[in-house]
């Protein structure tokens, strides 16, 4: 009987094993993950250590025992050191093991760079559910009254919200010279930094932190910012460190193929620990998203499984919703183009045109548009269909407040947009 091994059971690996499954019914799938609990949604962590849901809402597919029974898994809570090329895994305990094929779904850790002072018991980062954990003790057990939260993008707004709503004093600081600087446009950043203003929190930006301790944190420029309380969440790193002596093509990130194979044949990955192809590049890049963690693992467990699955790429996209605010960002904005800014009742809306095929987009508003939009740039990418809206498509845009010109602009057929 055929062997694979998922190592890693997030978002990418759970999918991993349920489409493995479902495509080959006969083989043993063992899944190693030292965390002992079931997969969970990092984004909804936030909210259960706000006190805004229970433990048990941020486990998507339920428990442990009921995903192992039902997706017949032989589950090993323990760490894998090391992956060879000849598809054999060493773990913790020193086992070993050899696989007809392997699934890489490690994610990402927290990034906490090395040239960063970091003391005291104030600080924490926001990755695992042991983060979000450690925060909430935190804030039962400690008087907290000001904290900064290091990194203005999806995770730092998230626990920024998070900490504003127990009442603490928020300082964002970056060091860059915006909010999102990967995926707003300045014009964008400032909008939402208004917003965040009038609800009473504070900026620093083009600050570079050098240390964090029980004081608060201290700058390049000798200033410092006194803090209770200290949040770093300026990005992560892809978790290879196990795959180092696989013989697999690592950048960034692992380097897969459309079918989600790495370099090594028989040896796959997908989630945060991997670059998959970004549509409007033609590169690789990692797309940290639970959608396309989702998307790749079940491309790599039906190709693990001797289907030919494709998983053509994606876009940068990202749809987060903070103080009651969605923001949705599709497409990379540092692709040149001409700019164009709506700004009306329902919706802020900026975004860069190519002559007629759109190459980046910025909205604040409602996440209900977010679907149609995303489909239209991919579709445009794709280069399948036409790339105008359908009159579905433009009459739930319109019902959603989006301006017509904006329509016109990027789904108007091609003689109306000339
Ligand atoms: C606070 C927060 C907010 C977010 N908000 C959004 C959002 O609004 N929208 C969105 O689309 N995405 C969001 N994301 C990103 C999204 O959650 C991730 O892209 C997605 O969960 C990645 O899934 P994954 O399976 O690749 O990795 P993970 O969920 O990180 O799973 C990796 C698993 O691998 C295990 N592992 C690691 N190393 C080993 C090893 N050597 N051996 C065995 N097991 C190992 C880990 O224990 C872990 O269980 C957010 C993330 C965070 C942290």
């Amino acid at each position: 009987m055929r062997k694979f091994a998922i190592i890693g059971f997030g978002c990418a690996g759970y999918n991993g094993a349920k489409s493995l499954r479902e495509h080959a019914p006969n083989v043993v799938i063992d899944v190693f993950d030292p965390s002992r609990r079931s997969p969970f949604n990092p984004m909804l962590s936030t909210y259960h250590a706000a006190g805004k849901l229970p433990y048990d809402a941020v486990f998507p597919f339920g428990s442990l025992e009921e995903i192992c029974r039902a997706l017949d898994l032989n589950y090993f809570s323990e760490n894998v050191l090391e992956v060879t090329a000849d598809r054999t895994i060493r773990t913790e305990s020193d086992l070993y093991r050899n696989y007809d094929g392997i699934l890489l779904a490690t994610g990402a850790d927290a990034m906490v760079p090395g040239s960063l002072r970091c003391s005291g018991n104030r600080w924490f980062t926001m990755r695992t559910l042991d983060d979000a954990l450690a925060l909430r003790q935190h804030l039962d057990t400690n008087q907290v009254r000001s904290a900064a939260v290091v990194g203005g993008s999806m995770v730092g707004i998230k626990v920024a919200e998070l900490l504003h709503s127990e009442g603490v004093n928020v300082t964002i600081v970056d060091a860059a010279s915006h909010l999102f600087p990967l995926a707003a446009y300045e014009s964008t950043a400032r909008f939402i930094q208004r917003q965040l203003e009038n609800k009473g929190l504070g900026f620093r930006f083009d600050a570079k932190v050098t240390a964090i301790d029980e004081d608060g944190i201290a700058f390049a420029d000798g200033s410092a910012l006194q803090a209770d309380l200290v949040c770093l969440c300026i990005g992560t790193r892809a978790g290879t460190r196990s795959f180092r002596n696989s013989s697999v093509q690592i950048g960034h990130a692992v380097v897969v193929n459309s079918h989600m194979e790495t370099s090594v044949p028989g040896i796959y990955a997908a989630g945060d620990c991997c670059e998959g192809i970004n549509l409007q590049t033609g590169k690789t890049a990692v797309i940290g998203l639970w959608a396309n963690a989702a998307m790749q693992g079940a491309c790599a467990g039906a190709n693990m499984a001797g289907d030919h699955a494709d998983c053509p790429g994606n876009i940068l996209h990202n749809i987060t919703r903070f103080f009651d605010m969605d923001f949705i960002s599709l497409g990379d904005i540092t692709l040149p183009g001409c700019k164009h800014l709506f700004d009306c009742p329902e919706f802020f809306v900026s975004l860069v045109m190519d002559g007629n095929t759109l190459q980046s987009v910025n909205v604040v508003g409602n996440y209900r548009v977010s679907g149609i939009l995303k489909h239209h740039l991919v579709k445009q990418l794709t280069g399948g269909a036409s790339t105008t809206f359908t009159p579905a498509q433009r009459g739930l845009l319109e019902r959603n407040g989006l301006p017509r010109e904006f329509i016109q602009l990027i789904g108007g057929s091609p003689n109306d947009r000339a």
